[in-house]
């Protein structure tokens, strides 16, 4: 332990030798011994000792008392005094100072050492205390929160500058009122002073928090809304001794906070608002892609009729004797007729596709057949252009296979059709070949290519969007759409495949497509591909009776006249009234029934015919003619009790096919697989897929 430092101030020359002496003796050091009270005062502000001890008579102005008041102003050195004698006056003015102990001269060594151990013990507790007590004051003084302190008698002890700033209260006008003059606070609900929330800490014991929203009113009436808790403060034996507030501002949380409610609010407004907006476009989106759809229909429906009679007379036509001129004409009506067809089915397969209401049929068909039969049908076209077509389908594998032939070949056809388009001199090629086999499927390749003007770069990447084509100008020599390929992009995605395009402009192009189909069981049934043109075999003359129900004139005649050149016999009547009674006069072979007409359509006189026909006799096939493409059709035609279905406009050879089906072979309905109803003219007759008869 260091030495402490004690300066003696003793007048008495022989006294303070021997003090001195005495305490080297006790272990202290000396720094100074001096015998007046100026000096004593120069010198402890100079040496700074640990303690002074200090004579309180001294010769000269300065006593012991004045020297020690003027020491402690400037610093904190505890002083013991020496005094021979005490009387009141002097031991008054003694303890003004804060003397730490009192000697009475003479004094023995024991007394000496354990007042000065004592005096120094104290002074440095005290110091620390002090220090201690600076520390909590700076920090509470510093801190953000308001803080007031109470006594055990709930009068305010302490408030630090927030909690003055925000009561109006100063702490020297503060302390020793009670808190709650000091601390007024109302709820803000009710206006009632809420319970003491020092009272509640300290009845439990723990901290706590204000419940409600609580006004703090200030001095001057003013208020402010405040968040406050409250701790006890209580000794080591657990008595309470006060209590500590701390509370803050919080107006400008609260401003904020409904600043955010309302932004909360907005944004859930917002959302609201968009969300019915969103369903509002979506609502309006999907009443218009209905209303396309329908309008699709409606007007595919009405161009087909008036259709059926130009193609169906022009070929009627070309049956008859006409000179070269006369033919050529009706030539191109036929040429023109069937490529507004061809408009028509690509606008509305591409409509049909973009509402996702295209479905895929799964039927066994042979790959390679319906590709050779399908390059065949170009032969002519490829031909008359002095193009040479070839098709590469010899592949070393398998070809028995089950998807949806028609949606494959119109795809094939399309790429053969647009590679003969655009190609002037040289070779159309189809190629396939296969890339991937399981147990269940294969992925096919089909390679289209040709030596055409090919495609530029930049076109490339856009053709197979909706309505593009690489020369969109208006002077272009090429017809279509641009549809086609966008179309054949769905459908061969549809089929789990996609397509690709290469191209060197001016030197040809190579369109190619990947397909999965699965694989057909050897001993499985193959349906007869979808065939481009009637199959030969189909015969040329009937020995029939047929009913031909058809209210449009034109319609009826082309039907009438196909038949006629057919070999059949026919009546024609207007409507179903009219059907039933022909048939209840007469002996029918088959009934031709247009489905929409005037008085009786055609599916409720075909659902009365079959109620009147006696079970078990052999009921007469009913063929739909139909210009519709109405959804859930099919189903209808099922449901009134139709056998099969002819798309107008229909060639005379799609007429045989069907004659052919029901008249050589009656009640074969439900063996054959057909397209469905009205969904493409490319396949003109297909027999419902139900059994009948
Ligand atoms: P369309 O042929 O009815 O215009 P497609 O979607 O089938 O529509 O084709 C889009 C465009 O792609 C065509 O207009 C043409 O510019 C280009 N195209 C397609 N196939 C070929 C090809 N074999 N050679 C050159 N250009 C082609």
């Amino acid at each position: 332990m260091m030495k402490a430092n004690v300066m003696v101030v003793e007048d008495e020359g022989l006294i303070a030798l021997s003090i001195q002496r005495t305490l080297r003796n006790l272990g202290y050091e000396v720094p100074a011994v001096v015998a007046s009270g100026e000096e004593a005062v120069r010198q402890t502000l100079a040496l700074r000792p640990d303690l002074v001890l200090m004579d309180i008579m001294l010769e000269g102005d300065m006593d012991g008392i004045t020297a020690a008041t003027q020491i402690q102003e400037c610093l904190d050195v505890p002083v013991v005094y020496l005094t021979a004698y005490s009387d009141d006056h002097t031991l008054a003015r003694a303890k003004v100072t804060g003397p730490f102990a009192y000697l009475i001269k003479p004094f023995e060594e024991a007394d000496l050492r354990s007042t000065l151990e004592m005096a120094l013990y104290r002074h440095g507790m005290e110091r620390k205390l002090k220090e201690s007590k600076h520390w909590l004051e700076t920090t509470l003084n510093s801190i953000g929160d308001a803080v007031i302190a109470t006594d055990a008698h709930n009068t305010v002890a302490f408030l630090n500058p927030q909690a003055e700033r925000l009561t109006g209260w100063r702490q020297e006008e503060a302390a020793g009122k009670p808190l709650a003059d000091v601390f007024q606070i109302v709820d803000e609900a009710t206006r009632l002073p809420p319970p003491n929330p020092l009272n509640r800490a300290l009845e439990t014991g723990i901290a706590t928090d204000l419940a409600n929203p609580t006004l703090l009113v200030t001095r001057d009436g003013e208020e402010c809304p405040i968040d406050d808790s409250a701790a006890p403060i209580r000794d080591e034996q657990g008595n309470r001794m006060g209590g500590v507030l701390v509370f803050r501002d919080v107006t400008e949380r609260r401003r904020i906070e409904a600043e955010l409610r309302r932004y909360r609010d907005y944004l859930e407004e917002l959302v609201e608002k968009r969300t019915w907006e969103l369903q509002q476009a979506k609502m309006a989106a999907e009443a218009a892609s209905q209303a396309k759809s329908e309008f699709l229909a409606t007007m595919s429906h009405e161009i087909r009729t008036p259709l059926n009679g130009v193609l169906g007379m022009a070929e009627l036509l070309l049956g008859t004797s006409l000179n070269n001129e006369q033919r050529r004409y009706a030539s191109i009506l036929v040429q023109s007729g069937r490529t507004l067809l061809g408009l028509i089915d690509e606008i509305l397969d591409f409509s049909r596709i973009e509402a996702g209401k295209l479905e895929l049929r799964s039927v066994d068909f042979d790959l390679r057949e319906m590709l050779e039969e399908t390059a065949a049908a170009f032969g002519e076209r490829a031909r008359a252009k002095g193009l040479r077509l070839r098709a590469d389908l010899a592949p070393d594998f398998p070809t028995s296979v089950r998807g949806d032939p028609i949606r494959l070949r119109q795809v094939v056809v399309n790429l053969v059709g647009n590679a003969i388009k655009f190609t002037e001199t040289g070779e159309v090629a189809i190629h396939l070949r296969l890339l991937e086999r399981d147990v269940a499927a294969l992925i096919a390749r089909i390679d289209v290519t040709d030596t055409g003007i090919g495609i530029a770069l930049e076109a490339q990447a856009r053709i197979f969007e909706s309505f593009v084509q690489a020369d969109g100008s208006a002077t272009r020599r090429h017809g279509g759409t641009g549809l086609g390929l966008a179309i054949s992009r769905r459908l061969v995605r549809l089929m789990g495949g996609d397509i690709n395009v290469e191209s060197v402009f001016r030197q040809g192009s190579r369109f190619w497509f990947t397909v999965r189909l699965m694989t057909s069981g050897a001993n499985e049934q193959t349906a007869p591909s979808p065939r481009a043109t009637p199959s030969a075999g189909v015969p040329t003359t009937f020995k029939a009776r047929v009913l031909v129900v058809e209210d449009n004139a034109v319609n009826q005649a082309v039907a009438t006249a196909m038949l006629e050149l057919l070999g059949c016999q026919f009546i024609a009547v207007d409507d179903g009234q009219q059907a039933l009674v022909a048939l209840d006069q007469e002996r029918f072979d088959l009934v031709l029934m247009d489905c929409y007409m005037p008085i009786m359509d055609g599916f409720e006189t075909t659902a009365e015919l079959r109620r009147r026909e006696p079970p078990g006799q052999r009921r007469i096939p009913v063929v739909a003619l139909t210009a519709g493409v109405n959804k859930g059709f099919r189903e209808r035609c099922i449901t009134a009790g139709m056998d099969d279905y002819l798309s107008k406009p229909f060639s005379r050879e799609q007429l045989a096919a069907v004659l052919s089906r029901w008249l050589d072979a009656p009640g074969k309905a439900g063996e054959t697989p057909g397209a469905e109803p009205g969904e493409s003219s490319r396949g003109a007759g297909n027999a419902l897929p139900r059994c009948s008869g």
